[in-house]
């Protein structure tokens, strides 16, 4: 099978999938539950998910393994089970994917090195466990993501590296500062996110949560003065959450938010879908978008145009 990158060199532009974690709690998920258990107790629901977004058009689905490293699992006491509930989450996928991609997802530890929660070699050894077996169970790529901070990424893109052939994905989580700038929690920009994991062997980079696509499209923007050709993943919200009766909600339509896939797609993202408050009707008018796109640009081809007019 071709790899996501040579994929990305045939077809300009890849779809991915929608949210899982507010999907997982649609379903019944509670609060104090954890989700990566669910691989193994509830199985037709989380691979109902991925099949979901591949039924809505999507080119490639994640895993139910956002929170699986054994520090996010240690808090429910299944840090045991950590290759258990990661190759499991890789299984479903791929059943539902078929010969679309599936990206392993391995999100924040929760731990900082700065406050001596953790040291470099149990981050790299722990997020091993985690990559290897996703990786077992099918991934084709590995997709660290939602970081903020750099030596925790760069540690997860080491053990990924160590333990699986997979073809890595880095993205973190910008917010916008009160002077206009973008920068992740622990202060981080998209330029020196950029270079860094790049250097550290990622072949993808890009940004996930915590913005719209509206946003997104300056944070594209900002990667690609640093690297005009690696592919640039984007995994935006249903635009900004809004409280509204004690609920966050995620205000935009899945046509508001696919209207700004021509301005994400021009500013240089090459792998388009969505995180929080997204849902198959999001990636279905997605997925027609970038067909629209397509036309475009077949349209605009002048040595088709001649072939027409022959
Ligand atoms: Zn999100």
């Amino acid at each position: 099978m071709k790899s996501l990158t040579e994929a990305l060199k045939e077809k300009h532009v890849l779809l991915s999938d929608g949210a899982w974690g507010t999907y997982l709690q649609a379903m019944g998920l509670d609060t104090g539950e954890c989700p990566e258990y669910w691989n193994i107790l509830h199985p037709d629901e989380v691979r109902s998910i991925a099949q979901s977004y591949i039924d809505a058009g999507s080119d490639m689905v994640l895993t139910n393994s956002f929170g699986g490293s054994p520090f996010k699992l240690k808090y429910y006491g299944l840090s045991g089970k950590t290759s258990e509930l990661n190759e499991a989450a890789a299984r479903l996928s791929r059943e539902a994917a078929g010969d679309r991609f599936v990206l392993g997802s391995m999100g924040p530890s929760g731990k900082m090195l700065l406050m001596g929660d953790i040291t470099v070699e149990e981050w790299v050894h722990g997020f091993g466990e985690q990559a290897e077996a996703l990786a077992r169970g099918g991934a084709d790529a590995i997709c660290i993501e939602t970081m903020s901070a750099l030596d925790e990424a760069l540690c997860a893109i080491e053990a990924a590296r160590e333990r699986t052939s997979c073809e890595i994905i880095c993205t973190f989580t910008f917010g916008k500062t009160a002077q206009g700038d973008y920068r992740s929690m622990m202060g981080v920009s998209p330029v020196n996110m950029a270079e860094a994991v790049l250097k550290a062997g990622a072949h993808i980079i890009g940004a996930n949560c915590g913005n719209g696509m509206e946003q997104m499209v300056d944070i594209v923007r900002e990667f690609r003065e640093v690297t005009p050709d690696v592919p640039i993943l984007v995994h935006a919200n249903a635009g900004l959450p809004r409280q509204q009766d004690g609920q966050t909600v995620f205000p935009e339509t899945p046509e508001q938010t696919a209207r700004w896939i021509p301005a994400i797609v021009e500013a240089g993202a090459s792998i388009v879908g969505g995180c929080c408050g997204t849902t198959p009707d999001h990636i279905r008018a997605m997925a027609a978008a970038i067909r629209a796109l397509g036309l475009q640009a077949v349209r605009n081809r002048p040595s088709e145009r001649d072939t027409e007019n022959r």
